[in-house]
């Protein structure tokens, strides 16, 4: 279920983990560099590159579990991470948030969470 991006070993990670990576697979278009639903359109998360960098230390964003696609359109992408699949946090002392435990979402709604801003965790 929860999955990391890691381009090269792509190994699967825990929820609330804090990664280390600079350079993840995007989220939104899978690495194929096409928006997902539509092979002649560049990927607006990655421009096109199948990869995206993110400064470390950095989540998988919980809104989308990694996806980077919006909810309930998955031709979007996420608005709390912009499709990316990975958020930065800029420190590696992060909790799960406690208001949403870890999902990022509002209960029973499909808004980001207001206390960690849908990334899924607090610094
Ligand atoms: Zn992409
Ligand atoms: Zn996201
Ligand atoms: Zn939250």
């Amino acid at each position: 279920m929860w999955k990391t991006f890691d381009y090269k070993s792509k190994k699967p990670g825990k929820k609330g983990e804090v990664l280390n990576k600079d350079i993840y697979r995007c989220g939104f278009c899978s690495g194929r560099g096409f928006a997902p639903s539509k092979k002649s359109t560049q990927c607006p998360a990655c421009l096109g590159a199948g990869t995206i960098k993110v400064k470390s230390p950095a989540v998988i964003c919980a809104y989308c579990n990694g996806t980077g696609k919006s909810h309930p359109n998955p031709d979007l992408t996420c608005i709390v991470c912009r499709g990316s699949g990975v958020v930065r946090v800029g420190t590696s002392k992060v909790e799960v948030c406690p208001t949403c435990q870890g999902r990022g979402r509002e209960k029973g709604g499909n808004l980001p969470c207001l206390t960690c801003r849908g990334i899924g965790v607090v610094v």
